[in-house]
């Protein structure tokens, strides 16, 4: 910690590797590494996890009033002695700081025996750590100790812990690289990328400012802001990290849109009319203006990246069927994937009964891997199909494959999306999201394509009347349904899967008292309990023919109660269904639940649905409870990307948004638009000198921020592989 007086060191730039930096030798340098931390840049973007700060330093009576806050104390140490857990394995130390007996704090901590050595008795220190409240009265839970006479008057950053590499190191290898930086930035080398004039216009300051303040906050400065990251520094560093994400996906789409497609479709106003008259029902507004928006992109010579996003129940389906009939009528072929077999018939059938005999539509699934379809399709014969990941089987190919929808394409793995795009060349891509992504996921992951909305339900729906009921209310729901049956309406009762299991639900008064049920033993309780009325069970397990038989009795109102895993969590469209009930439902998502609820009230009549729960914490009820006063599928979506992160509620396309290293994709929704604003500005002044440092920065950081030139649109992390 003691700098060697009178040696000048070299300057460093952040580009510098870590091996630059005093002490940091192989190992080190290797653990390092394995963090993704190579350059002294990726070094100061390890953040402080929190401050010491001298002008808050407390008296040790003071401390002890403090229970569940961070506090400084500056104390002698009056003892230290070392106990061990019962199976000695975590190592503890117990320390009693100023005074003695009751007038001294106790402090303890875990697993850091060096401090046995590192202590020594009746020597002061300064303590920086969270009072809790023991079994033996208050204590100091694992504080950060600096020497006392070494602390600055000012707050100082503590770091945490980082895989095998402890806070102190960082403390000092980023305390020496903040102090080589000055230098270096007065010789130009550690220059911020982003050029000064775009930097003032979002009132940020330059780069190696805004690392300095974090890392060694000015004596006067407030921490608070810091401490909650909106500190003008900390907005530098999500800013930078967006706009380089920004920019490396408007430099995809520049590059996509310069090859132009082999296929031409004709889509004037005319067709367009044409198209939409042969429906069975009239467009609203907001589907009309997403289908001119994809027909002017069809017309483009570039093809189409377009993501179309919409509430549940809003109608995506129906306008992914007019752009595909708009491929077939320009005699091109048109492939839509679903993620489930069940929605690859349904949306078969719906096509089917859209188009009517003139446009043919095939299915192509795994249990109907029909040699014929492969042979029409391979022929270019049959133009318009509806499959599953069959479709992109190498037993699959296409004669002119010029239009490819994706539904629900969170359910697809990176690897098929691509295998079925590169079965036609450079063919037109839609995607279709099963509930909506909130806005600044979507500019992140979705950068480079363009967004259409559906931000309106078809005329007549009412937003599904929702209630959340404990497990041991679940007779009232009982009654609710038999009586809904008995008066002819018809009704999903849903449960949970994890895996490749079926959860068993426990249900008080089934069978056994208390007995644990498989769904199978569930849907058998159900039955019985609302007999006479027919009911049909359809989990992972059903057969094919068995299903569309179940879907198809459900259909016509021959069965009236399908009890189902979640195979029909989502797109499932039997419109006459008008109650849903669902069991365990603190095991589903939120998104989900409003995906689900939104399989009821599609047609006549108001849709309810009933959450049944088992044991819960308060906040997970409250959270199930939101449900019953929210019906936007957007504002749930960010509830949920708030608690869940952004993993859960996307799948496998995560990885652009899981390199983020700063912006929070709830919080920093603003610098997210800014980001993307600015990209786009720079991208047409590429070749202004004054963006010369950026555009290297992005080319640079490409390995962290890759664009797949492959498939189309994807931010791809190779630092996952
Ligand atoms: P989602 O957007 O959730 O995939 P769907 O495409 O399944 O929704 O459509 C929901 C239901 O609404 C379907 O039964 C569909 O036929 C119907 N629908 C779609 N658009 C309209 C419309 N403009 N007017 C009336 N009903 C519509
Ligand atoms: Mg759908």
């Amino acid at each position: 910690m003691v700098v060697a007086a009178g040696r000048r060191e070299a300057a460093l730039s952040l580009d510098d590797s870590v091996t630059a930096i005093r002490g940091v030798g192989p190992v080190r340098s290797c653990q390092l590494a394995r963090s993704g931390i190579e350059t002294v840049g990726d070094l100061l973007a390890h953040l402080p996890s929190s401050y010491q700060d001298r002008r808050a330093e407390v008296s040790l009576a003071a401390a002890r009033g403090m229970v569940d806050l961070q506090v400084t104390v500056a104390a002698t140490v009056n003892s230290m002695r070392q106990l061990w857990t019962r199976r000695r394995r975590l190592s503890v130390l117990e320390g009693v700081l100023g005074g003695s007996g009751d007038d001294g704090l106790r402090a303890i901590w875990f697993q850091r025996p060096h401090l046995l050595r590192r202590l020594e008795i009746g020597t002061r220190y300064r303590f920086h750590g969270v009072i809790r409240q023991g079994r033996r009265g208050v204590q100091l839970v694992n504080p950060e100790v600096t020497d006392d006479d070494l602390a600055e008057a000012r707050p100082t950053a503590v770091y945490g812990r980082l895989g095998d590499i402890p806070g102190s190191f960082f403390r000092r290898a980023i305390g020496e690289c903040i102090d080589r930086l000055g230098e270096g930035a007065a010789d130009g080398r550690t220059a911020d990328p982003i050029p000064a004039s775009m930097l003032r216009d979002r009132s940020l300051p330059v780069l190696t400012e805004a690392l300095r303040s974090i890392h060694r906050p000015d004596p006067e400065a407030d921490l608070a802001p810091f401490l909650e990251q909106r500190s003008p520094a900390h907005q530098r560093l999500i800013y930078g990290e967006l706009l380089a994400l920004q920019l490396a996906l408007g430099a995809h789409r520049r590059l996509h849109d310069a090859t132009p497609k082999p296929h031409r479709y004709v889509v004037d106003e005319a067709e367009h009319r044409r198209i939409e008259d042969s429906l069975p029902f009239a467009l609203t507004a907001a589907q009309r203006r997403a289908l001119q928006e994809i027909f002017a992109d069809l017309e483009r010579p570039a093809s189409m990246l377009r993501l179309l996003q919409g509430d549940v129940g809003c109608g995506k389906t129906v306008v992914a069927a007019c752009a595909m009939l708009a491929a077939s009528r320009n005699g091109l072929q048109a492939a839509f994937m679903a993620p489930t077999e069940l929605l690859a018939e349904q949306h078969a059938a719906s096509l089917r009964s859209l188009f009517g005999s003139k446009h043919p539509v095939e299915l192509l699934t795994g249990s109907s891997p029909d040699a014929g379809v492969r042979e029409r399709l391979e022929r270019g014969t049959a133009r318009l199909v509806v499959g599953t990941h069959a479709l992109f089987q190498a037993a699959t190919s296409f004669d002119r494959l010029a239009l490819v929808v994706v539904d629900e394409q969170h359910r697809f793995g990176v690897a098929q999306r691509r295998a079925l795009w590169e079965k036609g060349s450079r063919p037109d891509v839609l995607l279709m999201t099963a509930t909506p992504i909130p806005r600044s996921l979507a500019l992140v992951l979705y950068g480079d394509f363009d967004l259409s909305m559906i931000d309106e339900l078809p005329p007549g729906r009412l937003p599904v009347a929702t209630e959340v009921v404990p497990e041991r209310d679940r007779e009232r729901v009982l009654e609710v349904l038999a009586a809904e049956l008995a008066s002819g309406g018809q009704a999903f009762v849903v449960f949970p899967r994890i895996g490749n299991a079926e959860v068993s639900c426990v249900v008080p008064g089934a069978g056994n008292l208390g007995a644990a049920l498989t769904v199978a033993g569930m849907g058998a309780h159900y039955a019985t309990r609302l007999l006479p009325v027919a009911s049909g069970v359809i989990t992972g397990r059903t057969e094919r023919t068995e299903r569309q038989r179940l879907i198809g009795q459900f259909l016509s109102g021959e069965i009236r109660l399908l009890i189902a895993t979640t195979v029909i969590e989502v797109g499932i469209d039997l419109p006459a269904a008008t109650v849903m009930v669902v069991e365990s439902a603190e095991r589903f998502g939120l998104s989900q639940l409003h995906q689900l609820r939104g399989r009821v009230g599609r047609g006549r009549g108001r849709g309810r649905c009933y959450l049944i729960h088992g044991e819960l914490a308060e906040d997970a009820r409250l959270r199930l409870a939101a449900l019953e006063d929210n019906h936007d599928g957007f504002a749930i979506a960010e509830a949920d990307l708030l608690q869940r992160g952004p993993g859960d509620l996307l799948g496998s396309r995560q990885a652009g948004a899981a390199d983020l290293r700063h912006a929070h994709l709830v919080r920093d929704l603003g610098w997210v638009q800014a980001a993307r604003e600015d990209a786009r500005r720079c991208l047409e002044r590429e070749r202004d000198p004054a963006y010369r440092l950026l555009f290297d920065e992005v080319k640079r950081r490409s390995t962290r921020f890759e664009v797949d030139a492959n498939e189309p649109g994807l931010a791809r992390s190779s630092s996952a592989s």
